[in-house]
């Protein structure tokens, strides 16, 4: 068998095309979307990552603006600007772009953020959404691994769903979402002994660890559907997933690419989420008038 290989870009695409004409409707009704992004120091990663995201947030008509604070900015400043945005009428989005410098306290910077402003979905009162199944916000990341599986026809009820990797922001969400879909799910973490027991039994093996490789062959059962998150960059330059791509291909019947496949996806799904919420807060105010 070999895998059918689903393209991130193209299902990115799609749904920014449809988010086009969302953010049009609302410039009918004079509102224009507005991301606000944070950034403090001056991480490689960071300043990649920002640049795609504004860049794209231009492509569908939605605003950004940006806030740069140095390395050894004062988080009191930082939370004074949140503050800021949370008021302001032409903000319906504030992301504060991870990770920060070591002065900083992620969970007080994410709690200030507004819940209904939180567009990666990391507040808390947004995490509890996740669990009761009530999601305000699904953090962007399994947001996009749900909307490709989505894409492509694949059923999750009843499903075994196998994540690896446990994290608040990949993870975590990743599971309780595809919980929220019915799915039979199990969740592995470093501390997992013999992850491939758990892997083989796996109609959906979504793998966000961070290390290339992880998965080989051998560990997936014929015929699953494979979903790689992670993003590693080798001594070589290359930039690879945490799957055995290649060998993998041979035996999954689908599978993401890294790069092309979910990251192209986390993107979307901010600016996705970011026109929800412009629709909501101008939905909730017509009905004030
Ligand atoms: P993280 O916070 O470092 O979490 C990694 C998770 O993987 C942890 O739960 C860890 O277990 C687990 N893990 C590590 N080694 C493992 C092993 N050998 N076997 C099983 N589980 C293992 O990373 P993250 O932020 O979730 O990101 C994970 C990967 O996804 C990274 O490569 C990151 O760059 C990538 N990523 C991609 C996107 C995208 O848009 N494509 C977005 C976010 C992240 P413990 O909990 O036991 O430590």
């Amino acid at each position: 068998m070999t895998a059918k290989i689903i393209n991130g870009v193209a299902v990115s695409a799609e749904i920014r095309k449809d988010l086009k004409v969302r953010v049009e409707a609302l410039a009918a009704q004079r509102v224009v979307p507005g991301l606000a992004v944070i950034v403090v120091g001056n991480n490689p990663a960071s300043a990649v990552y920002v640049r795609n995201k504004i860049k794209a947030c231009a492509d569908v008509g939605i605003h950004s603006f940006r806030y740069d604070f140095p390395t050894d900015a004062d988080p009191r400043a930082v939370l004074d600007l949140i503050s800021e945005l949370n008021d302001r009428e032409d903000v319906h989005g504030i992301l504060v772009q991870l990770p920060l410098p070591p002065q900083f306290a992620i969970s007080e910077i994410l709690r200030t953020i507004s819940a209904d402003k939180d567009v990666d979905g990391f507040h808390l009162y947004n995490v509890g959404g996740l669990v009761v199944g009530n999601t305000v916000f699904p953090p962007c990341t399994p947001y996009g691994v749900v909307k490709m599986l989505e894409h492509e026809g694949v059923a999750l009820e009843g499903k075994n769903v196998v994540v690896v990797g446990a994290s608040n922001i990949v993870g975590k969400p990743m599971a309780l979402m595809l919980m929220q879909h019915d799915a039979t799910v199990c969740i592995c973490h470093a501390k997992t002994r013999d992850l491939a027991q758990f892997t083989i039994l796996a109609d959906i093996l979504v793998v966000a660890a961070g290390k290339p490789n992880l998965i080989v062959p051998q560990m997936i059962k014929t015929g699953a559907v494979v979903i790689d998150v992670g993003i590693n960059r080798l001594p070589d330059g290359k930039l690879v997933g945490d799957v055995d791509f290649a060998g993998v291909s041979e035996k999954a019947s689908l599978i993401t690419p890294v790069p092309g496949g979910v990251g192209p996806m986390t993107v979307t799904m901010l600016l996705y989420n970011t026109v929800a919420s412009a629709e909501r807060r101008n939905a909730a105010a017509s009905l004030r008038q």
